[in-house]
């Protein structure tokens, strides 16, 4: 028999974790005749009662396995340390707070059956979340996609389905600045699309302030294109070529017209100007540089602190 492996990401989801144990364990129920399944827990340095609940999960369900952190590395690293210790040869990655439907599963499990190798939920609409917070997303989205090689879809979503073959391309790229999102759709593979509805949390609070977002989405510029680097280059350019035809004009106005150099003006803005894009350019290497650094330094990406596994 197959085995399912359910990868759930947890900081601080006392209030939602149990239900949705019970909520996906319906599902599975379902599944029992066909499938094999474990729950990887991984709780991302909870400050509340998060991992006590667990292990009294585990006391009655020995197919759940928990991974603590040492603290809160983040939902990426998270995710990651799932993938690392999936043992299924279907992967399921869901949020714990039942904003991704568990009964989706079976349909996940049909466009497995169909030959597909991934099924990812996409969101149809965004019911239920702030108009600017969607606002925000759709243009990142836009300008994102510019940026990178590989198709960004709008609304697609953590929860997916996974083969062993794609979890084992997706391990197999061990940046530091991992930016999921881009990391699923850059490695291909047949990808089915379901579509859902946007469905509000069960309870508890989202841990995304409108500062990580935006954090999140120069994170995925930064790790997956080079082109903003390609700004600097073509922005010199231009002004380059502004400046030569300019310095002609002028060359040109003194001969012929003899003109006497004009104002303080023209030259104080442009001069403020070319600080202000020397600037901007050398904050977008910076950028990288910064990035460069951490990749360097080849840190874990996260550190576990207990690990309960089935033996
Ligand atoms: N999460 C995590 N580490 C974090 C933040 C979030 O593991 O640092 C988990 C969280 O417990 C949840 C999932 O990631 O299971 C999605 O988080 P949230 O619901 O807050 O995000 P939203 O659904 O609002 O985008
Ligand atoms: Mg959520």
């Amino acid at each position: 028999m197959e085995k399912i492996s359910l990868i759930v990401p947890c900081y601080n989801e006392e209030q939602v974790i149990e239900i949705f144990y019970k909520e996906t364990k319906k599902v599975l129920k379902k599944l029992e005749k066909e499938y094999l399944y474990e729950f990887i827990f991984i709780d991302d340095g909870s400050k509340d009662n998060t991992l006590s609940i667990l292990k009294q999960m585990r006391e009655k369900d020995n197919n759940i396995n928990i991974i603590s952190f040492s603290r809160n590395f983040g939902k990426e690293a998270a995710m990651y340390a799932g993938l690392n210790n999936s043992t299924g040869e279907l992967i399921v990655i869901m949020d714990a707070d039942l904003q991704h439907p568990p009964k989706v599963i079976l349909e996940m499990i049909e466009g497995i059956k169909e030959g597909y190798d991934t099924v990812t939920t996409q969101r149809v609409n965004r019911r239920g979340e702030p108009v600017i917070k969607s606002a925000f997303s759709k243009m990142f989205y836009k300008v994102m996609s510019k940026f990178v090689d590989f198709e960004l879809v709008q609304g697609a979503q953590d929860f997916r389905m996974m083969k062993r073959e794609v979890v084992d391309a997706i391990i197999s790229l061990k940046e530091y600045n991992r930016f999921s999102k881009g990391i699923f759709s850059w490695v291909g593979f047949k990808v089915k699309y379901i579509q859902v509805e946007n469905t509000e949390r069960a309870a508890g609070n989202t841990k995304w302030s409108f500062k990580s977002l935006l954090k999140y989405a120069m994170e995925g510029m930064l790790s997956f294109s080079t082109k903003p680097l390609r700004i600097s280059t073509i922005l010199g350019l231009l002004i380059s070529f502004i400046a030569f035809i300019s310095t002609c004009i002028i060359i040109i106005q003194t001969l012929v017209l003899g003109k006497e150099v004009p104002g303080y003006a023209s030259i104080i803005t442009t001069v403020l100007f070319m600080g202000g894009v020397q600037l901007i350019s050398l904050g977008i290497i910076a950028e990288y540089i910064s990035k460069m650094y951490l990749e360097i330094k080849n840190r874990p990406k996260y550190i576990i602190r207990e690990k309960i596994y089935k033996k």
